[in-house]
């Protein structure tokens, strides 16, 4: 049998063989100590790209959310949140858990919101009440359909957050297909966002790693934070390498995973059964729905899965395909064959 075709998640990646000769001879030291060359380097880049001041490598995305959310706000106070982000649905209760915070969620759509909602959702000055603190965009938005966030609707966010006192921060997992996907310079998309963090796990197909930046104060409190919950490393820059080769190597290619998942979102609305306007496909991410009478998502996906496509179940009809460095153009013609012998079609 063929290779099984991984559509599960762009964080499925494995590392190539070129990334795996950067790792192999990467300068490393000693990290919590700013010994590490390598890691050294990839803050500079990161702050850079991202105009931010300083940056700090974590194992993973997830910690640079719930220790961006701890720095910014404190026990009690208020977090605004999309209700479909990661944050809300994925990352295990953290902001109550760590941060001692709640969230007030967002109903935005296809996981965006606008200054208005920012505004509408603030709570007053009021003693009863918890203090709204910081908002939190997911950039682009996962469970939205990886939907690109448009500069100005950003901006306008930033700007009625601000106004109204709050930090903003921004959840970067796959920021870097929304810069490709729209043609805005990282730092423009990055600029009224006190903190954000990039992902090197998923579409930019490191095995692990994520940087939080932000202001200098921002980062010097986020160090505590990494220490204190055991995410402080010694020689990172093992996978530190595979980042900056990523960044050099993975970024623009990224375009080639949005060209697939197009081809694929226009090969599932010709097969009936199922359900998906491939104009709301922006990015890498394809959603769709099982409408076939006596398919639900959960066996489609199975009955997928033994034919040798992975594809994962979000709902009882909705289904999430990926593409991602490991998909190729004739992947995604093989897997709508597999699709189509699955269903009967
Ligand atoms: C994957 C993901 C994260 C968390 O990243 P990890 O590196 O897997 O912890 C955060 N936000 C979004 C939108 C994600 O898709």
């Amino acid at each position: 049998m063929a290779a099984t075709i991984d559509l599960y998640s762009d964080t499925k990646t494995r590392p190539t063989d070129a990334m795996r000769r950067a790792i192999a001879t990467a300068e490393v030291g000693d990290e919590q100590k700013f010994e590490d060359p390598t890691i050294n380097r990839l803050r500079e880049r990161v702050c850079a790209l991202l105009g931010k001041e300083d940056a700090v490598f974590l194992p993973s995305g997830t910690m640079a959310n719930e220790i961006a959310i701890a720095v910014h706000c404190r026990p009690g106070d208020e977090v605004l949140a999309e209700r479909q982000s990661h944050i809300v649905n994925f990352e295990a209760g953290g902001p109550g858990a760590l941060a001692g915070v709640m969230i007030q969620a967002i109903d935005g759509s296809n996981g965006l919101f606008t200054a208005g909602q920012v505004k509408a959702y603030v709570r007053p000055a009021d003693r009863h009440m918890p203090r709204t603190r910081l908002v939190c965009v997911e950039q682009t938005a996962n469970l939205g359909g990886g939907r690109v966030w448009p500069l100005a609707q950003l901006e306008a966010v930033a700007e009625a957050s601000h106004a109204a006192g709050l930090a903003t921060h921004m959840d970067g997992a796959r920021f870097f297909n929304a810069v490709v996907a729209a043609g805005v310079a990282p730092e423009r998309y990055a600029a009224g966002y006190d903190s954000l963090f990039i992902d090197f796990s998923k579409g930019l197909g490191c095995p692990i790693g994520a940087m939080l930046a932000g202001s200098r104060g921002f980062i010097e409190e986020a160090w505590r934070l990494k220490q204190r919950w055991g995410g402080a490393m010694r020689q990172a820059g093992i996978v530190g390498a595979a980042a900056l080769y990523a960044l050099d190597h993975h970024v623009e290619r990224l375009a080639e995973d949005h060209e697939n998942a197009q081809r694929l979102a226009r090969g599932l609305a010709e097969i009936p059964g199922l359900a998906i306007d491939p104009a709301s496909v922006e990015t890498n991410l394809v959603y769709f729905d099982v409408t076939a009478p006596g398919w639900t998502a959960s066996r489609f996906v199975e009955a997928l899965d033994r034919a040798g496509v992975q594809m994962v179940d979000m709902g009882p009809r909705r289904v999430r395909a990926v593409t991602h460095l490991d998909v190729s153009r004739a992947d995604v013609d093989r897997a709508l064959g597999l699709v189509r012998q699955v269903l009967g079609t």
